[in-house]
């Protein structure tokens, strides 16, 4: 379990950005003999294949062809992209300091991302011979900052007065004149520095990942939403057995904390458009591709809210869920989450079978909740799923804080998921063998 930790850690670190969470991905699943293969080319897929496509350079999808006729398929969703400042300028005139400007990307905690070192993460595009080339950049430095002002300047601040995002968190990142496309240049291996053409990167914080407690039973880290759910849902993914009969599928998103309308998002035609190519390669006609998507399951993964420590309140008392309680399954009479009963029911079938504690998350009768990908998928593929995710607190800051336990009850849940052969006998009852 230690080894997995230190896995999942790696696995953090190395995903600073979407594009870089792909990146990490990609290269795990070569490891794993899969092989990439490009949307905008003809596809020559065979029986028993393991393959992976990424789109957008932010969003991935990897699956396995069954080895015989296809009876449906198993699949999980996690999403590549987590709140963050993204940069809108390099430079911004000023008597004093060297300053970026930048936006807020999803719902940010915001007050969490001041005083503290701070780096960039993503791609920068670059004018080459034959076009433009994408490049990935994550410099091994801490390079911003953004300062708060001090209490003694904020009465009201103090006060918790909102921030505004235009006037108090741009950063800095050194002395008057200097333009961070210089470091871009430099750190990208550029020259002359007018080749960096445009770029998506974001603010990103370096800390490493580490452990928490008396027992060191929690870890702290940027980015736990979601790349701890996928890094889980990824490892079971590739530790589960293939099947004759069934198609596994994985799935990375981008883009899921702006809604996931993107054509690389939930919302896009990615999954539709790869699982009809995969169905097409196996010879399935439209009768045989809509009884093995009936006979599917997907589960949408990701994070959901432990009960808070010192906000009980906010949470449903009836469902507690606690950091190292297991895989949480997540409930909403809106239909924001995709389980139903039944499909609640299997994945707690399962967990059980696998020996994976499960929660069961529900929002406060009186609170909306927030959203993910499951609800948003199925509009685009209406296989059965359900939403689970791993327990964890402070969503949404810079830095949040999870259960190491949790990592192994998320992985080894998946991997029973991706070995276990689920048939819908009739509509309502699931055989699970
Ligand atoms: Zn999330």
């Amino acid at each position: 379990m230690q080894q997995l930790l230190a896995d999942c850690f790696a696995f953090l670190a190395a995903s600073p950005s979407p594009y870089h969470a792909v990146h990490t991905a990609a290269g795990l699943l070569r490891a794993a003999g899969f092989v990439h293969l490009e949307e905008s080319a003809p596809w020559a897929l065979v029986p028993g294949g393991a393959y992976y496509v990424t789109r957008n350079g932010s969003s991935l999808i990897a699956w396995r062809m069954p080895g015989g006729k296809l009876g449906g398929w198993r699949g999980a969703a996690a999403h590549s992209d987590s709140p963050a400042f993204r940069l809108t300028c390099t430079k911004k005139e000023d008597a004093y300091y060297a300053r970026a400007e930048v936006e807020p990307y999803g719902g940010m905690r915001l007050c969490s991302w001041l005083d503290r070192p701070l780096t960039l993460a993503g791609r920068i595009l670059v004018r080459s011979k034959e076009g433009v080339v994408s490049r990935l950049i994550a410099p091994e430095r801490d390079l911003l900052c953004i300062p708060s002002l001090c209490v003694h300047f904020d009465r009201d601040g103090a006060k918790g007065a909102p921030l505004d995002p235009k006037i108090d968190l741009q950063p800095i990142f050194g002395a008057a004149g200097e333009d961070l496309s210089a470091v871009l240049a430099g750190e990208g291996g550029v020259c002359p520095r007018a080749d960096i053409l445009d770029y998506d990167l974001t603010l990103a914080v370096r800390q490493a990942p580490c452990t928490v407690g008396l027992e060191n039973e929690f870890f702290m880290a940027p980015r736990i939403d979601d790349l701890a759910c996928a890094f889980g849902t990824l490892t079971g993914f590739l530790a589960g057995t293939p099947c004759e009969t069934r198609g596994d599928v994985w799935c990375l998103f981008d883009n899921e904390e702006v809604g996931s309308g993107t054509r690389q998002g939930a919302l896009g035609s990615f999954l539709p458009d790869v699982l009809a190519r995969a169905e097409a390669a196996l010879g399935l006609g439209a009768e045989q591709r809509i009884a093995a998507r009936a006979n599917s399951l997907f589960l949408s993964a990701d994070n959901a809210h432990a009960t808070h420590p010192n906000h009980p309140e906010t949470s449903d008392a009836a469902h507690p869920v606690v950091l190292n309680g297991g895989v949480v399954i997540k409930y909403n009479a809106s239909q924001k989450y995709t389980t139903s009963g039944l499909t609640g029911a299997l994945i707690a079938e399962i967990c059980r079978r696998a020996e994976v504690p499960v929660q069961a998350f529900y929002n406060r009768p009186d609170t909306p909740g927030g959203s993910t990908l499951g609800n948003l998928l199925a509009r685009q593929v209406s296989v059965p799923m359900a939403d689970i995710g791993l327990p964890q607190l402070a969503m949404h800051s810079a830095v949040e804080t999870a259960g190491c336990a949790d990592i192994g009850h998320l992985a080894c849940a998946a991997a029973k998921f991706y070995s276990s052969v689920l048939t819908q006998k009739t509509d309502g009852s699931w055989e699970i063998a």
